[in-house]
């Protein structure tokens, strides 16, 4: 993270000029805002070297009023109670803004899953599990993949649960399809992510197929995105990993990306591109920014350098607020997160659906359902933004607070 201020402080700030336009009394604002419940835990965890070494580990349960709480669990160093509150809070406008029957939640253990062997990763997380295993559940709250966890972490904590309360695949999402996960889980959120840009596209008479893209991080989000964009004829010009990044102006050869990580472990020094760093790939000309790594990377000493035409926001939260203010006045459109990575929470209530069900859908009707929700949630905050004359963010905050709101109140508060 490069800024100071934390995602909650963000997230605040954002939800603050959206409860503003709607004429909301403070009170509402604060009631709306104000999480559940969060939990603090401390996992020991004794390492294959024989040492000792304590983990902290967070979860907030932000608001369930429209079904259970729902989001990732992340494994990072960067993880803290205050930016899980943020980014819980995020979760529930997602699952509104997207009409799924879900709430938000946010939480992971700060560690270095880098550092840890494959043996003391499923030991922490079968702890952490056995911490919270009352606290979650399929009509509860339902964690999913995030920053430093994959589907092997979900078949843990799966694994572990259900030795207390017996076969429960609908505990977790994003878990491998041979136990319960949904086909098309893995690359939804970089679905999602292409959707909503070809929505964009079509609203504003563009055509998509031969725009440039600048992608930072080549994870689950960034590696899907690229390779789903690439398919529709965009030219992906620069990605990143934590370790540095490769740029070919005329256009990135994604399997020879691919073979490099596979290899090195990163996408600096693929043949046939220039290594850049992470801050001047942020500076690229290009159509397309896609932030998909850490939250805050463009903040107020950053975002006068920006010099995409869009900003993508497929990561959390990568724009601060004073950011967003600076971009607004340069006129750079921001397309928000909680509409831009959606696709990978609505792919999960699918998941959770079929779970529930004991039964599977084939990946077409996958991919059909989840291109009718984005498209219907993108048209609602598109409309919104040319009638209200407002920026993306803040209708698709205004979209889905508002459905929040109502629902609460129906509740009989
Ligand atoms: P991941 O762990 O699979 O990948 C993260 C990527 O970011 C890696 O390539 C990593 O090297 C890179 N990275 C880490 N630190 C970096 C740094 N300082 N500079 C540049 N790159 C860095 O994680 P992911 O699941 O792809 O998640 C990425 C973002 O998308 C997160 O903000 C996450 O909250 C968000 N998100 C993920 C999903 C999902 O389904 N996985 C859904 C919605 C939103």
């Amino acid at each position: 993270m490069t800024s100071d201020t934390s995602i909650k402080k963000t997230h605040d700030a954002f939800f603050h000029t959206a409860c503003s336009e709607l004429d909301y009394k403070d009170d509402i604002f604060q009631l709306l805002l104000v999480a559940n419940r969060e939990i603090r835990l401390e996992l020991p965890l004794r390492k294959d070297d024989g040492s000792l070494v304590v983990y902290n580990a967070y979860r907030v349960q932000h608001n369930n009023t429209r079904g259970p709480y729902k989001g990732g669990l992340r494994y990072h160093p960067c993880v803290t109670m205050e930016d899980a509150r943020g980014l819980a809070c995020l979760m529930s406008l997602k699952t509104s803004l997207m009409d799924i029957p879900l709430g938000g939640a946010k939480g992971g253990i700060d560690c270095d899953p880098s550092s840890l062997s494959d043996r003391e990763l499923e030991k922490l997380t079968r702890k952490f599990t056995m911490k919270i295993h009352r606290n979650i559940g399929p009509n509860i709250d339902i964690p999913a993949p995030d920053i430093g966890t994959d589907a092997r972490v979900m078949a843990w904590i799966q694994n572990e649960y259900s030795k207390i309360y017996g076969h429960t695949p609908a505990v977790v999402t994003g878990k491998p399809v041979v136990l319960g996960g949904s086909e098309g889980r893995e690359e939804a959120t970089g679905r999602g992510v292409s959707i909503i840009m070809q929505e964009y596209s079509r609203h504003n008479a563009l055509s998509l197929a031969g725009k440039t893209a600048v992608i930072q991080g080549y994870g689950n989000v960034g590696s899907n995105t690229a390779r789903i964009l690439n398919s529709m004829g965009v030219h992906i010009i620069a990605v990143s990993d934590s370790r540095g990044g490769a740029f070919n102006p005329s256009g990135l050869d994604l399997e020879k990306v691919d073979a490099n990580r596979r290899k090195y472990g990163t996408v600096a020094g693929t043949e046939e591109t220039e290594s850049i760093d992470n801050k001047t790939l942020l500076a690229l000309v290009c159509d397309y920014l896609i932030p998909a790594a850490l939250g805050h990377v463009i903040d107020e000493t950053n975002a006068g350098e920006i010099r995409a035409g869009v900003i993508v926001e497929a990561a959390n939260s990568p724009v601060t607020h004073e950011a967003h203010e600076i971009l607004n006045d340069r006129g750079i459109h921001v397309l928000p997160d909680i509409l831009v990575n959606a696709g990978g929470v609505v792919v999960s209530y699918f998941e959770w659906v079929q779970n529930l069900q004991q039964f599977s859908w084939p990946v077409e009707t996958i991919q059909l359902r989840l291109q009718e929700k984005l498209q219907t949630a993108a048209k609602k905050v598109f409309t919104m933004v040319d009638a209200e004359k407002t920026t993306y963010r803040c209708a698709a905050y205004k979209v889905a607070t508002e459905r929040l709101k109502e629902a609460f109140f129906a509740t009989g508060f």
